[in-house]
């Protein structure tokens, strides 16, 4: 992909990006797009830079490695690196002075750690709890399907929050969540509006502010934004499809 087809890209994303708004009656400027580059060149990292992206997703901890110190030497305007997959705990390490935002925070002990590693690191890293809303599709994130019925998952929950709003180098910022892959966007809506919905609750229940609901990909991030998504991550429709 050269800087122009990644231009091309990133205009026809915020074109859509902003037609969803407009039909929901947002602001675009609520929305964040962090651009998932994942399995991507630093090339391609340090174009998108150039088309003025400023948030940048990786998912794997290695790859990160390798290309997070690479793109900031290179780029004039160092960008915001989230970290949106799963973190073995031995990794945590790793995680922390490389992201400056964890969207996948799935455990409590992984949560323990990165406070730890953060107050090491004398700052308070943001983060936000990946959810498991769909039940069956997504492998990781708190189990919270079907809470609205389910009295004990909903409690269980909800003592994991109050655990992990004791971890003093955490800022706990709101909530994530995959839906699954459906070839009609619009089956993702529940998934999406359950999570708005958790997140309500949880403000309310805890008297804490939840700011951000990161959920939307290239295949739903229409619906997402109509749900209240404040996060999207998106991948292909920016870099193209993945090897
Ligand atoms: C890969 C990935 C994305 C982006 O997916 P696309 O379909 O490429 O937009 C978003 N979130 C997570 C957690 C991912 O792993």
């Amino acid at each position: 992909m050269t800087v122009i087809d990644i231009k091309a890209n990133l205009d026809a994303v915020q074109e859509r990006i902003a037609t969803a708004c407009a039909r929901a009656n947002r602001n675009p400027d609520e929305v964040t797009l962090v651009a998932v580059s994942k399995k991507k060149p630093i090339e391609a990292i340090v174009a998108a830079n150039l088309c003025g992206m400023r948030h940048f997703g990786e998912n794997r901890v290695e790859e990160a490695m390798e290309k997070i110190p690479v793109v900031n030497e290179q780029v004039d305007e160092k960008p915001v690196w989230h970290m949106i997959g799963h973190i073995q705990s031995r990794k945590a390490k790793l995680v922390e002075p490389l992201f400056d935002v964890v969207h996948s925070i799935d455990t409590l002990k992984i949560a323990e750690k990165l406070s730890q590693l953060a107050s090491e690191s004398q700052r308070t890293l943001p983060v936000l709890l990946e959810v498991n809303i769909s039940g069956e599709a997504a492998k990781y994130g708190f189990e919270a399907s079907d809470w609205k019925n389910k009295p004990a998952i909903k409690a269980n929950f909800w003592d994991t929050v109050a655990k992990l709003q004791q971890l003093p180098y955490l800022d706990i910022r709101g909530l994530m969540t995959m839906a699954p892959f459906y070839d009609d966007m619009e089956r993702t809506r529940p998934i999406f509006a359950d999570l708005a919905e958790l997140r309500e609750h949880l403000q309310s229940g805890f008297h804490v502010a939840l700011p951000d609901l990161s959920m939307g990909m290239t295949n739903d991030f229409p619906i997402a934004i109509e749900e209240g998504a404040t996060i999207l991550r998106i991948g292909r429709a920016i870099f193209g499809e993945r090897a």
